[in-house]
């Protein structure tokens, strides 16, 4: 029997993560097995979560061979901590065609009874075909709603796919959830930011526009509140809006940017622009000391063994 228990992810945000707890035997992962042959069906429970996130079907997406190559790629391209752990910890990739659904991704933890936990990620098979700008502007476009001002709000992340983003993002949660949040590398991240280790921000960086936003369990703002959102979020060490959601957030959104800044040598501007198309506010998080001091530990991070 299946049971599934929200985790510390909102409904309302683009990815998700759910634990399930499996109380029959579930068999432990196969090592021999490359993480290119774990691409199967979704189970029932993952298919579930995308329904109760809006989607009026799940059906399975079969990737084609240029698709399953661009996996392997990715897969490829992922730091080795990454790789090590998802040897050992990641059952079953799935991609699914799951139209209307809020959730683009979902890490689910299976809880195997005294054994180690295992893990299925399953993508929106919208995500192998869709460039990393559209996919970041269309999420961030959700939080906010038009007004009179006519503001709008303008993300530039280069013309690469978002599945190398993605996949470093999902994966990361699994390294999150396997190594622990009080692990050295994690607990140097959530230092001085997080009060709590998951959802509670210290004063220093729990201002305002930021709390209220979506994600945080806030409203839609009106565009005209952008600059002040986004001049906020230039005062804080977080590399995205995203990242300021939950601590486990922003260890997936800060280490995925530090690979891209790092080894695919990506870029990321944000601004917000009036109805006269007239600058209000520019931001480059990859270059904000503050986003840069934590790459440190993230480096530390990555370069961590683990048997
Ligand atoms: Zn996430």
């Amino acid at each position: 029997m299946l049971q599934i228990m929200p985790s510390h992810a909102a409904e309302n945000r683009p990815d998700r993560s759910i634990e399930m707890v499996k109380r029959t035997p579930v068999p432990p992962v196969d090592k021999s097995v490359p993480l290119i042959s774990r691409v199967g069906p979704p189970s029932d429970a993952t298919t579930q979560a995308f329904l109760d996130a809006g989607a009026t079907s799940v059906r399975e997406h079969r990737l084609s061979s240029e698709e399953e190559r661009a996996l392997a790629r990715a897969l490829a391209g992922l730091p080795s901590l990454h790789k090590s752990v998802l040897i050992k910890h990641l059952r079953r990739l799935s991609f699914v065609n799951a139209p209307s659904s809020l959730g683009s991704a979902l890490t689910s933890r299976v809880e195997v009874d005294g054994g180690e936990s295992q893990f299925d990620i399953t993508f929106s098979s919208g995500l192998l075909s869709e460039r990393l700008t559209e996919f970041l502007n269309r999420k961030e476009k959700n939080i906010f709603r038009a007004d009179e001002s006519g503001n709008q709000v303008y993300i530039h992340a280069g013309r690469s796919s978002v599945f190398t983003y993605i996949l470093l993002h999902e994966t990361t949660h699994v390294v999150d959830l396997v190594l622990g949040s009080s692990s050295q590398g994690f607990h140097a991240l959530h230092e001085g930011v997080w009060k709590d280790g998951a959802t509670s921000l210290e004063a220093l960086y729990d201002i305002k526009p930021l709390q209220r936003i979506l994600w945080r369990g806030g409203r839609r703002l009106p565009l005209a509140e952008a600059p002040a959102v986004y001049e906020a979020l230039g005062m804080t060490p977080f590399v995205s809006l995203y990242a300021a959601t939950a601590a486990g957030e922003d260890v997936a959104e800060t280490v995925a940017w530090y690979e891209l800044a790092t080894h695919y040598d990506l870029d990321l501007r944000i601004e917000v622009r009036d109805k006269h198309d007239t600058l209000l506010i520019a931001l480059e998080p990859l270059k904000s000391p503050l986003v840069r001091a934590r790459f440190t530990a993230i480096k530390q991070l990555l370069e961590r063994k683990i048997r």
